[in-house]
């Protein structure tokens, strides 16, 4: 086994016992200057923005603009980076591979089949994810192990050997409720499309609200089989 995958499930051990601020500073002291954390604005990441706001590290902050996404996340955006006057650095597609893909396929050709979906994602979030990790050691993602049954065999902290980075998820262990409590009490802002039946959002023209009873990722890509439901960005060893 590398020493990588050894020492993430080290770290993992201490990491499950550590509020999100002693994991910070503990991850900070073995990684400093080198951890990025991705946030696409959902309940899980602004509670994690709230905690780096609150932290004394300069951890950076990105994340992926694909074109698509829903009015309500780029206000909330916009609310976030006024609320904690901080920096959100955004990527975007190259334009001449996404230019290309357009006009070969048309501006929706994801509901056509798996395989144009999964080029779209790659051309709007994959390329502009290797882009943003550049430099990286620790990955923050807002990963739950509730969100999905893929997911609930990941670990607290992992090594990713696509990105070659460490991947830490501080709410992986979270509720739903406990994040709507931790919004409330702290007044985070959050996006209102997760009052109106959305628990999980991506881009508008993939993302659906969801039916009583539904899985919180039911919405996503619902045309799809549900093993084929990842857009390649969590695709480490571990959830492929
Ligand atoms: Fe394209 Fe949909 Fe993937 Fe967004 S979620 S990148 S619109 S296929």
């Amino acid at each position: 086994m590398d020493s990588e995958f050894e020492l993430a499930s080290q770290y993992a051990k201490d990491l499950e016992s550590f509020t999100i601020q002693d994991s910070l500073r503990f991850l900070w002291e073995k990684f400093p200057h080198q951890i990025n954390f991705s946030t696409s604005f959902s309940l899980e990441d602004q509670v994690i923005t709230h905690e780096i706001s609150e932290s004394q590290f300069n951890i950076g902050i990105f994340t992926l603009d694909t074109g698509r996404l829903f009015p309500e996340t780029y206000s909330t955006w916009e609310r976030t980076i006024n609320r904690y006057a901080l920096t959100i650095k955004a990527y975007y597609p190259e334009a001449p591979s996404l230019e290309e893909f357009v006009e070969r396929n048309g501006p929706n050709s994801f509901y056509q089949s798996v395989d144009l979906r999964k080029q779209c994602c790659h051309i709007r979030k994959v390329i502009p994810l290797n882009k943003a990790l550049v430099n990286t050691k620790v990955w923050i993602s807002g990963l739950r192990s509730d969100h999905s049954e893929q997911r609930k065999d990941l670990k607290i902290l992992e090594w990713d050997s696509n990105h070659q980075v460490y991947k830490f998820y501080p709410v992986f262990f979270w509720t739903e409720n406990e994040l709507r409590k931790s919004i409330n009490s702290h007044g985070i802002p959050y996006n209102i499309l997760f009052d109106k039946g959305f628990p999980s959002i991506g881009c508008a023209p993939c993302t659906r609200a969801i039916k009583p009873g539904e899985s919180m990722r039911a919405g996503r890509w619902w045309w799809e089989n549900p093993d084929q439901k990842e857009c390649g960005l969590h695709e480490t060893q571990s959830i492929q």
